[in-house]
């Protein structure tokens, strides 16, 4: 699937000793490559593990050595149309008006049935396309932009180093700084609905009914702004007068975001393949800490998942009455996962998502529309088939969730602290692999049963969030299924650029820690 990458030129071993708090990499957090081609600098490490020398230079131009991922530029077209076709058809195979039987949807495609569900808009929702949801769609993003941007950060935090070829080709190392307000986005947005729920101002409610064309303007929103994000990577090109403007501006409010930097996979040069992975490592426009792809990654569409599935509980409990557990189980398994991911934000700053992947169509998609609107499907489905579950399947899914959870978290977190900081007492008897790049890796603790247990955890949580939806139809089970297919792919994913990162070391550790995502069993 992945051919030859770009690669960093391997040092030999360059290092200087450890320490826990190295100076900054330039005045202002950043350090610049020099054009000088072929030659190997220092990088700056802030978490007390070795210097890496960086190969920079011509040898790395972005129309030499790439490799494809997702099948190359034909799998990327194909992933762009399957993925809003994907959506559309959980909501016409599943709906009040058709039943959620997906294989007969599917016999019905084949057979071009006159009646067929697939061609049939759920009564209960409004058209595909509705100006209304447009606009309602764009305010929302406006909403978490405009509250991202007033509402104080409790953390302005550097990333981890990032390093990747600059706009041409050069290879580039630094850190950039971050404004995390995701977790207070997510409470003043809490409030605002729950105030406006109760003044009568806001039927989150509406939203089941508006389902259907809010997907239509999500995704829509993602050509566009993929488009934008795609031409707007080109801005390196200025003219030296407006560089010299761009430094002058930068010097007065002390926010250096540097060039724009080019993710590895997403610079290959074919038009269709580079807009699917993303040209720009991180996107950033103006001299602020606005960075769309970690905005994108963590509030819209996570809260707006959220908003949805209460929405949906909203629905049910105006339609019946009351909630059922199943409907309680699924709300409350979600909101604690979302809960969780903004109120651990610093954390999404060493996933591959930031460091390593472009923000284009696959980011920008997954983040804005799929998550939201397929993420959403086992609390639709609740409301639209009446599911409830005894006492004794609730206890049983408990567990699942707790048990998923703490595998979850607890594996995560202590990755980040090693990378972020591995003399915390947390993780500092924990063992490590020295390696030649520098970053350490685990070997015992979380990382030392399972090379991405982390994803094991994950995939639990994901059966606690179906198994409430019963057993009648496999339509709620779609994102069990679909996230065990995507953590497989991330973990080969991950595995492949790990040995590109690491080398031989990689491959150490790989026969030290032998399974890669279920101890015992994968
Ligand atoms: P990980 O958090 O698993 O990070 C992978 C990186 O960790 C590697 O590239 C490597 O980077 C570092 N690493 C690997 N092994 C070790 C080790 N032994 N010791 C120290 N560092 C190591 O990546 P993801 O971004 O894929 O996942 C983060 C979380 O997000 C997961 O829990 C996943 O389940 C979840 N997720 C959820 C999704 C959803 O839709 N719900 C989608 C995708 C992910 P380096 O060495 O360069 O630091």
């Amino acid at each position: 699937m992945v051919s030859t990458r770009r690669t960093t030129k391997a040092p030999s071993s360059s290092s200087r000793p450890s320490s826990p708090s190295p100076p900054p990499a330039s005045p202002r957090g950043r350090k610049r490559t020099p054009s000088a081609s072929t030659i190997l600098r220092s990088g700056t490490k802030k978490n007390g593990e070795e210097d890496i020398p960086i190969s920079t230079g011509k040898e790395t131009k972005n129309h030499q050595k790439h490799g494809y991922e997702f099948g190359g530029p034909i799998g990327a077209i194909c992933i762009t149309i399957l993925l809003p076709l994907t959506c559309y058809f959980l909501v016409f195979a599943c709906n009040e008006t058709t039943g959620c039987d997906f294989i007969e949807s599917i016999i019905g495609l084949a057979e071009k049935k006159k009646n067929f569900s697939l061609l049939m808009i759920p009564e209960k929702m409004t058209p595909v396309f509705s100006l209304e949801s447009c606009v309602l769609f764009l305010g929302w993003i406006g909403w978490c932009v405009m509250l991202h941007a007033l509402l104080p950060a409790s953390i302005v935090k550097e990333g981890v180093d990032i390093i990747s070829g600059e706009s041409g080709g050069e290879k580039a190392r630094f850190r950039l700084r971050y404004k995390l307000n995701g977790f207070r986005v997510f409470m003043t947005t809490a409030v605002a609905c729950a105030v406006g729920t109760y003044f009568g101002q806001i039927q989150l409610r509406s939203l089941h009914a508006k389902f259907l064309s809010l997907l239509t303007a999500g995704c829509a929103f993602a050509f566009a702004l993929t488009t934008f994000l795609y031409v707007a990577s080109f801005r390196v090109n200025k003219s030296d007068k407006s560089k010299k403007k761009e430094k002058k501006t930068r010097k007065s409010d002390g926010i250096d975001n540097g060039p724009v930097v080019l993710a590895n996979g997403g610079n290959t040069g074919n038009v269709a393949y580079d807009w699917f992975i993303g040209r720009e490592l991180n996107p950033r426009f103006s001299n602020s800490l606005f960075d769309a792809k970690v905005f994108c990654e963590l509030t819209p569409g996570l809260i707006g998942w959220l908003l949805l599935n209460f929405g949906f509980m909203h629905e049910q409990y105006a339609r019946l009455g009351f909630i059922t557990k199943s409907m309680v189980l699924v709300n409350a398994f979600q909101l604690m996962y979302v809960v969780d991911a903004l109120w651990n934000e610093p954390a999404i700053l060493t996933t591959m998502d930031v460091t390593t992947d472009g923000f284009g169509f696959m980011l920008v998609f997954g983040d804005l529309v799929w998550v939201p609107f397929t993420y959403s499907l086992q609390c639709r489905y609740i409301l639209e088939n009446n599911v409830d579950i005894s006492l004794a399947m609730t206890a049983f899914i408990v567990i699942v969730q707790a048990t998923g959870y703490y595998v979850f978290r607890q594996s995560n977190g202590q990755k980040n602290t090693f990378r972020t900081n591995p003399n915390d007492p947390s993780v500092r008897h924990l063992k490590s692999l020295k390696t030649k790049r520098g970053t350490n890796l685990l070997i015992s603790g979380w990382w030392g049963i399972a090379r991405h247990v982390n994803y094991f955890g994950d995939w639990l949580m994901a059966w606690a969030w179906c198994l409430p939806c019963g057993f009648d139809h496999v339509a709620p089970y779609f994102y069990v299924a679909y996230f065990g297919v995507l953590l497989v792919h991330r973990d080969l994913r991950d595995g492949e650029q790990c040995e590109l990162k690491y080398g031989n070391d990689w491959k150490r550790y790989c026969d030290i820690v032998r399974f890669r995502i279920i101890p015992y069993v994968y």
